[in-house]
């Protein structure tokens, strides 16, 4: 049966790919002869295509002659008695002739295929004044079933046969397409089969004059057709075919052919085939396949010619897609190395959590997409091209109905395809749910849902000048754990970061106790005390801040908070630690022009030693820092000459530990010499340089 749209195999290029290409070159057309092309009626598709198709044919050297006709069981018949030599035909009733049945006495066995062309839709015209919604309910109804001896008298037949009924149980007309216009419009019939290309120029009249209305078969109907006879396909006519039309309208259809007697030259066929598939002409205006897409002879055989011809355009429109597909591949890789680090920023903090999910979504889609175009493209028009399958497989994952495919291997297809998209939807739901509790709900729960004054842990930043920014970059930029950030700065001060998830403004003075216990200060994992400005004026506001807080803390019974505040002025920096206290070296006093100022002297001294520092403040990931930790266990008792040789030597447990310098009394004493602090003790802290302060307390 000729049960699906042809299809091209591509084996090797053989002897007869050379041939064509031969034959291509130096061959001439047969001289003289006329060749006739059995076509249409004058209102349908096949006979205006089949005057340009004589039109493109004599450019290229082949005289054709057109013959109208009644449709495509007439056009076979003449091509069988030889008043044809070519014809337009329905790939069924094409079938029919070449097997000898439908009403064809004997097998015309020298029938063969030169291209196939367009799906042809059956169109199942309803007056617009009757309610009939299913092929049944034609029963005893005037339906025009096309002329005598055309395609769509036989679909006609076939599909009333399908719902059950027969010619005889209808009042059947043979009327041409024009003809069955009118009766539409006049109310002499209640309905009209045509079978043609879509859009239809009478159909579209129709429609437009709202005479009639399309009648879409049910799903079960067209299975039930499928099954009764394979060759039917199903097409779908669409509201861009028609202007008058509601909704797409899903229908049987059939493959449109240009058949041929096997008699005719080689060369013949070599040109034409060459002529009508790249004849821009008759591939637009009549939508044609590109060249040899669906040809193939697995029912009626090809033309020679026409299928070395298909294999060829076949091979290099696979060479044109592996090609596009390598230029993609390298714009991409371009353009992420281009904006590499913008994408992997993007990735790297939350991106590789959806990206699983999201890369498993995709290979689903997209294979399942293409298994489901390899199965069904030819007998669905909703998998017709790949990218048709894209949006239909779309449709498939997520549910079962709508654009439903035909074949056992694409039911298959799309069930699995259901299976393991759906998983792919939950995993990402998972993935979102778990991002959202993650940034979104952690952060407001351990930040009191964001209500500063209930605040833990966050850090509160008290002023402001220009080094804010580059201070909550720094805390939130890398790696970090994200921490709330509370700005205490007055209304004025100048940019301030806009309202962020993790960042909250509060307005008002840092020396104030009040506004202090606002940002609840006391329970800040620390403080950072900013000057608002350059005036030495500033260091005042500073060191009330410093009492205000120590003095809140010790309200409270709190440890005191630590601190690190910027003095404008380095005169006053000792003034500043004096009211911080006894602080236990939780109270830092940076004096923004010292610091700025001596590093630029060492610097200077020694070449790269400013990128040493900067590097060594700097927070990143995979960068080892400086740490503060109480005194591990193991360091206890020993001088610091012994810890460093220890850490230097000690490599079985993994923990790479470089002491720096030791506090004592609030004091520190960066590499102390052999004697000056002896045996340190359990109350020293330790500065080291490692990848974490857990490093340190592994030593204990
Ligand atoms: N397929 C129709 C038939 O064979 C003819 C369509 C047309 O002329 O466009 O009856």
């Amino acid at each position: 049966m000729l049960s699906k749209r042809p299809q091209m195999r591509l084996q090797g290029l053989g002897p007869g790919f050379l041939l064509v290409i031969l034959l291509a070159v130096f061959a001439a057309p047969a001289c003289g002869r006329v060749y006739t092309l059995a076509s249409g009626s004058a209102q349908g598709v096949y006979l205006p295509l089949a005057n340009d198709m004589a039109v493109v044919a004599r450019k290229s050297g082949v005289e054709i002659r057109v013959i109208p006709s009644e449709g495509s069981r007439q056009n076979l018949a003449w091509l069988a008695e030889g008043r044809a030599d070519l014809a337009l035909a329905q790939s069924d009733i094409a079938w029919n002739a070449y097997s000898g049945r439908g009403g064809f006495p004997k097998p015309v066995t020298s029938l063969r295929v030169i291209a196939p062309l367009y799906t042809e839709a059956i169109h199942i015209l309803i007056q617009r004044t009757l309610y009939i919604h299913r092929i049944e309910d034609l029963r005893g109804k005037r339906i025009a079933v096309g002329p005598a001896g055309s395609g769509t008298e036989t679909n006609a037949a076939q599909m009333l046969g399908a719902a059950g009924l027969t010619l005889a149980e209808v009042n059947a007309r043979h009327l041409s397409i024009e003809e069955s216009m009118a009766a539409l419009r006049s109310g002499e019939i209640d309905a009209a089969f045509v079978t043609s290309a879509v859009p239809s120029p009478l159909v579209t009249g129709v429609l437009a004059d709202r005479s009639a209305t399309l009648l879409e078969p049910d799903r079960d109907f067209l299975e039930r057709l499928r099954k009764i006879f394979p060759f039917y396909l199903t097409k779908n006519i669409e509201t861009s075919d028609y202007p008058h039309l509601d909704e797409q309208v899903t229908t049987a259809g059939v493959q449109a052919l240009l058949v041929g007697r096997d008699d005719i030259p080689a060369a013949t066929i070599g040109h034409l085939v060459r002529a009508f598939s790249v004849s821009p002409e008759l591939t637009a205006k009549y939508r044609l396949p590109s060249a040899g897409d669906g040809a193939s002879d697995s029912e009626i055989p090809l033309f020679e010619e026409a299928r070395s011809y298909y294999r060829l355009q076949s091979w290099l429109h696979q060479r044109k897609l592996f090609i596009g597909t390598v230029l993609f591949l390298l714009i991409a890789t371009i353009a992420v190395l281009r904006f590499q680090r913008g994408i992997w920023r993007l990735l790297r903090r939350d991106g590789d959590r959806f990206l699983h999910a999201g890369i498993y979504l995709f290979v689903v889609w997209v294979g399942g997409s293409l298994m489901l175009y390899r199965a069904e493209h030819r007998i669905n028009d909703n998998y017709a091209s790949p990218w048709k399958s894209l949006w239909s497989g779309l449709i498939t994952i997520y549910s079962l109905s709508g654009k439903e495919p035909l074949s056992l291997e694409g039911r298959v297809a799309a069930i699995i395809m259901f299976i393991l998209g759906l998983g792919g939807l939950l995993w990402l739901i998972e993935r979102f749910a778990s991002f959202y509790v993650e940034t979104k709900l952690l952060p407001l729960i351990r930040g009191g849902f964001a209500r500063v004054h209930k605040m833990k842990n966050h850090y509160v930043i008290a002023g402001w000048n220009e080094k804010g920014v580059g201070i909550i970059k720094q805390l939130h930029g890398e790696e970090l754990e994200h921490r709330h950030i509370v700005i205490l700065a007055p209304e004025q001060a100048k940019g301030l970061p806009r309202h962020h998830k993790l960042i909250q403004v509060v307005h008002g003075e840092r020396a104030y106790e009040d506004c202090l216990k606002e940002v609840n200060v006391s329970a800040a994992h620390s403080v950072i005390i900013l000057a608002d400005s350059a005036e030495p004026a500033e260091d005042a506001r500073t060191i009330l801040t410093i009492l205000a807080i120590r003095k809140i803390c010790s309200e409270q019974g709190l440890e005191p908070v630590p601190v690190s505040a910027e003095i404008v002025d380095s005169r006053n920096v000792k003034l500043a630690q004096y009211a911080g206290g006894e602080q236990d070296g939780r109270l830092e006093v940076v004096s923004s022009n010292d610091v700025g100022r001596s590093l630029l002297t060492q610097a200077a001294v020694h070449p790269g030693l400013f990128t040493v520092y900067s590097q060594l403040l700097e927070f990143k990931k995979n960068n080892s820092e400086i740490h503060r930790a109480p005194m591990p266990s193991s360091f206890v008792d020993k001088s610091f000459e012994e810890i460093l040789t220890q850490s230097a030597t000690n490599r079985e447990r993994k923990i790479y530990v470089m002491p720096i310098a030791i506090q004592r009394e609030g004091k520190i004493h960066i590499n102390p010499a052999r004697d000056a602090l002896g045996k340190l003790a359990a109350s020293d802290f330790l500065f080291a340089l490692c990848d974490s302060p857990k490093n340190l307390e592994n030593l204990s």
